[in-house]
Order: structure tokens, then C-alpha cells, then sequence
């Protein structure tokens, strides 16, 4: 059982804040207790848990990746968005969240991050079950 969801991002690279499409995903699947796979189908985008609270703490993570991994840096491939794809690979496509009572099991201050590292653009976020029987 999986749901998808649209996430708009307005620059080259931002983390965009998707705890509450997360929970609505979860919702609609109507998910009380297990777990759910949050995926994202792009090779220059990621999924990523850490602060919300703070949204400089997003800021920082972006800011950081781009010293880390520079936009030229002498990459081969010719569409000139090789650090959008290294990026998405260091990060990863994908976070795995428990649901109980029909909750995301998320720390105080964590949240769920749509990670663009090539945009602006439309991407999709995939929220699939990982309950047994399914
Ligand atoms: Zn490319």
C-alpha cells in the first residue's frame, strides 16, 4: 500500500520541511501501528529526519552539503548537475518512520526533510507501508 505527494521547491537547494505530508500520507493509508517507507523516486533529490524545531538547523544542513560538494568541481557528466546527484547519494532516498496509534514516531524536535539539490522543481514523495501482510 503506498500514497504519493507533490513537494514545490522554489530554489536550486533547500530542505523543505514534509513531517506534516508524512502524516497525512500516513492518514490516508490508514496506518495505526507499524512503519512506513519514505521515498523519493529522483537521483538529485533526498529524504533526510533531523531538526525542526530550529529551522536554521535546515539551513545549516544545505549550506554545509553545498561547501562539502561543490556545484563545479570538474564532474564528467554533462548535464552539470553531478553534485545534486553525489549529494543525493550521501544523504540517502529514503528514511524509515514507525507509526503507532496512527502517529509518526518522531523525537521532539525531529521532522521529515525533502531534500532538493537540483530544483526549483515539482518532485514526488512516495509514503509506502511496511506492515506485515501487506
Ligand atoms: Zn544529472
Amino acid at each position: 500500500m503506498q500514497t504519493t505527494f507533490s513537494v514545490r521547491t522554489s530554489s536550486r537547494t533547500t530542505l523543505v520541511d514534509i513531517t506534516h505530508d508524512v502524516q497525512r500520507a500516513v492518514e490516508e493509508l490508514a496506518i495505526a501501528d507499524g512503519a512506513v517507507l519514505v521515498y523519493c523516486p529522483h537521483t538529485t533529490a533526498a529524504i533526510t529526519i533531523n531538526e525542526s524545531a530550529d529551522p536554521d538547523v535546515a539551513r545549516d544542513i544545505d549550506s554545509k552539503l553545498g561547501r562539502l560538494v561543490p556545484h563545479s568541481d570538474g564532474y564528467r557528466h554533462s548535464e552539470g548537475n553531478s553534485d545534486a546527484h553525489v549529494k543525493s547519494s550521501l544523504v540517502g532516498c529514503s528514511e524509515t518512520v514507525l507509526v503507532e496509534d496512527g502517529a509518526l514516531v518522531l523525537g521532539t524536535w525531529q521532522g521529515v526533510f525533502f531534500c532538493e539539490f537540483d530544483g526549483p522543481r515539482t518532485r514526488t514523495v512516495i509514503v509506502g507501508t511496511l506492515t506485515s501482510g501487506d
